[in-house]
């Protein structure tokens, strides 16, 4: 079969370079959207050439100029979107609208990625202010996908192994102390936690994959399936030494982020669903979903002993 030509938007992003990636080692003819708001950021630059140099197309075209988007994206099959959508970096979900507008209007596209890449925003409905933003308007864009009748798939990645790995799934840090770690309650609710290489991987599998229309793709690798107890006993054992351990009560997390910057306040948020929730690992999967290391058991995932083992 034919592999599909790809559109990466948002391709110079945190995720969004690893999509790059991956669509070219997937063997994907792959096109990056340029966009004209470059201003003097000669890092996105550098980094747009060396996706030309690795054989991707640069595509310009810009989120406000209808004609551009609908120009670029009759080029390809495949849409994928990794627009930013945390607060701290950026939080431009909404913009996504226009781009449906530019895929119903080319009527060629054969699957829409939104940019996603997290928590399934339709289990978050009772998701506290301010980070529910975040998944509000991940639904908003689902809306419009699904109502231009767009063929779709939404990429459940679970937390990013970056942010929550790294800092022992503490919020705010992302390298791992040595000395002592604070739980979240008890730490014994379980959370989900990928490589970037590994959901871009899992993602751009999905683009020619049946299995995948129009449905949501949960990415559970099951050695990654952890408790925050279960992740510092990983790096404990790593480094040969245990934590001094302390612990944070739900009340006491959720009245911390009073006076917090909104971005601050946001990402608690997140951090609150994930860890004492548990709203990763909480439901099951139903029809509308399936589960992506079932479907590519040939993906051979990093697991969370293997990525703590970069920080020693
Ligand atoms: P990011 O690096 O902050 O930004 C991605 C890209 O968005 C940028 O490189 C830029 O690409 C584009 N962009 C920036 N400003 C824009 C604007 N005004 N209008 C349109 N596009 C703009 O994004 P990210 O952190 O990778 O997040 C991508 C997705 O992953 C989001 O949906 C986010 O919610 C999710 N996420 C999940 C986790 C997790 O733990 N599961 C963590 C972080 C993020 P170009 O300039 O190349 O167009």
């Amino acid at each position: 079969m034919e592999k599909s030509k790809v559109l990466i938007i948002g391709g110079t992003g945190y995720i969004g370079k690893k999509l790059v990636k991956a669509s070219l080692g997937l063997g994907h003819e792959t096109y990056v959207l340029q966009r004209p708001d470059i201003g003097l950021d000669i890092d996105k630059l550098q980094l747009l050439f060396s996706f030309k140099e690795q054989g991707a197309k640069l595509l310009r075209a810009s989120l406000d100029d209808h004609q551009s988007l609908v120009n670029a994206v009759k080029q390809v099959d495949v849409v994928i979107s990794a627009v930013a959508g945390v607060p701290f970096r950026g939080h431009h979900i909404l913009q996504q609208l226009k781009l449906v507008d530019a895929i119903k209007e080319a009527g060629n596209i054969k699957r829409f990625l939104p940019s996603e890449f997290g928590t399934d925003p339709a289990r978050m409905k009772h998701a506290l202010e301010p980070g529910r933003a975040t998944y509000d308007d991940k639904m908003v864009v689902r809306k419009a996908i699904e109502e231009a009748n767009i063929p779709y798939t939404y990429i459940s990645a679970n937390g990013f192994a970056g942010y929550f790995l790294g800092g022992l799934c503490q919020f705010a840090q992302i390298t791992p102390y040595v000395e002592s770690v604070v739980l979240y309650g008890d730490g014994n609710v379980k959370g989900i936690y990928v490589d970037e290489d590994d959901i871009a991987m899992y993602t751009i599998k999905t683009i020619d994959d049946s299995r995948t229309l129009n449905k949501t793709v949960y990415i559970r690798p099951p050695k990654n399936i952890l408790s925050q107890r279960e992740v510092v006993q990983i790096w404990e054992k790593l480094i040969g030494k245990e934590l001094q351990k302390s612990s944070i009560s739900v009340q006491e997390f959720l009245s911390s982020m009073k006076g917090k910057p909104y971005e601050m306040q946001s990402g608690m948020v997140h951090y609150y669903h994930v860890c004492f929730e548990g709203c990763l690992t909480n439901f099951e999967i139903g029809e509308d979903g399936v589960e992506a290391s079932q479907l590519y058991p040939e993906i051979n995932y990093t697991t969370a002993h293997e990525y703590l083992k970069r920080f020693l």
